[in-house]
């Protein structure tokens, strides 16, 4: 055997995997077809948002937790800041059922979270135009994560506690065999214990069938806005956002450049291949997000400085699929997190890494890709 794991495709998730088995000490080697650290995926466009009162489900809260316990590990063990915790705000609707989900997330969990009334946002963060029976939830402990740096920064602190990264190698072929997995990568063969494939967009091809046929890849659009005055839009004063009004949903987070700041609202589209897809705004997608800023927020120039597009893979019911592989236990997947996944990647990265030595992981049995139908063959 050439190494105990292998992990297929060292972004997000794979970095943080990386990571979590150099601590527990296992022989891993990583591929990646890039280089840690690129914008082609779902790690691009510097920043991420970290929630712990979540709107997409109170299931995820204990993922969270021991993300932030993780995220401030990795910050430590590295002496960089990953993670910025400026506080977040959800605007809606108390009756709105994302609003609802918050609530709930947070006392279930028993989480801080302060109610912020229109006359207090008014005076606290005037940069937010509320509507009639608008409301905010604080939520103290989120902020933002430097993505790209993250996933440098993780799969760095894997390689200096002895795991190997091959840059610039994309596996063609994954072969389970009797006893392992045979990899396919740059003309060369590896063969080891445990595959995990941590594909992003790409995994389709690669992925059993089913899950292939519940996931695809999407577009996802960031834009940037240059601030009337940078110091409104600091961490200090404007923490991270989500936005419920009526059919608009909009985030963003505070200037991580004391330069721009980043505003999004376009919705996520289906594309056919990830490494042939339009990477800017057309002029009806730009005009659409000029109007959701006027509509909704002040103090930025309604003019996007910056602009781009980057990709990332959906589930047909917006959960991530991590877990053994149904038919062939050597490979356990880790993908399809839905726009959603930077934020618990660590806990994420964790649980794939004990999983790929044995342990069962209860605590992500929601993910498990049996979900989604009981046949299929690896292909
Ligand atoms: C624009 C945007 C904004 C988002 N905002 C947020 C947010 O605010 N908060 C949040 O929590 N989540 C957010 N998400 C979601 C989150 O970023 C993703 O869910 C997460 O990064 C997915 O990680 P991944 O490891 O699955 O994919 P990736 O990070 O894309 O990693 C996949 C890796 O596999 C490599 N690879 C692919 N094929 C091969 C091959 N054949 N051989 C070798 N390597 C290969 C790729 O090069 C890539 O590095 C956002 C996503 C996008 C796109």
């Amino acid at each position: 055997m050439d190494a105990d794991v292998a992990v297929i495709g060292v972004g997000t998730i794979g970095s943080m995997t990386m990571w979590r088995l150099a601590e527990l000490g296992v022989e891993a080697i990583g591929f990646e077809r890039f280089a840690p650290g690129h914008d082609r995926g779902a790690a691009g466009g510097n920043t991420r948002l970290f929630r712990l009162a979540y709107m997409e489900g109170a299931q995820y809260v204990p993922l969270l937790k021991q993300s932030l316990g993780l995220w401030r590990e990795l910050s430590e063990q590295t002496a960089t800041q990953l993670l910025v915790q400026c506080g977040g705000l959800s605007i809606g609707r108390p009756q709105d059922a994302s609003m609802q989900q918050v609530a709930e997330s947070a006392s279930s969990y028993g989480l801080k979270l302060q109610i912020l009334q229109q006359a207090e946002m008014a005076e606290k963060y005037p940069q937010h135009v509320l509507d009639e029976g608008e409301l905010a939830y604080f939520d103290p402990e989120a902020g933002f994560l430097r993505s790209e740096q993250a996933v440098v920064t993780a799969a760095a602190r894997a390689e200096s506690l002895g795991a190997r990264i091959l840059r610039y190698h994309r596996v063609e072929r994954v072969e389970p065999t009797r006893d392992g997995v045979v990899i396919e990568a740059e003309g060369s063969t590896w063969r080891v214990r445990t595959a995990i494939l941590a594909l992003g967009s790409w995994a389709p091809p690669l992925l059993p069938s089913p899950p292939a046929h519940s996931v695809s890849p999407k577009r996802v659009l960031l834009t940037w806005f240059a601030p009337k005055s940078v110091q409104d839009f600091e961490p200090e004063v404007f923490p991270v956002f989500t936005r419920q009004s009526g059919s608009d949903f909009l985030y963003g987070a505070p200037t991580a450049d004391h330069a721009s700041v980043k505003v999004c609202g376009l919705r996520p589209t289906d594309i056919d291949d990830p490494d042939r897809f339009e990477r800017r705004h057309d002029p009806v997608e730009l005009a659409r997000m000029v109007e959701l800023l006027r509509a909704h927020v002040s103090g930025l120039h309604p003019d996007p400085v910056r602009s781009a597009g980057f990709t990332d893979l959906y589930s047909s019911d917006g959960h991530g699929i991590t877990g053994h592989h149904p038919q062939t236990p050597n490979i356990v997947l880790a993908g399809a997190y839905s726009g959603r996944g930077f934020k618990f990647a660590p806990a994420v990265g964790d649980a794939v890494a004990r999983l790929a030595v044995g342990e069962a992981v209860p605590e992500i049995a929601f993910m498990r890709p049996e979900r989604f139908a009981t046949r299929g063959s690896h292909r």
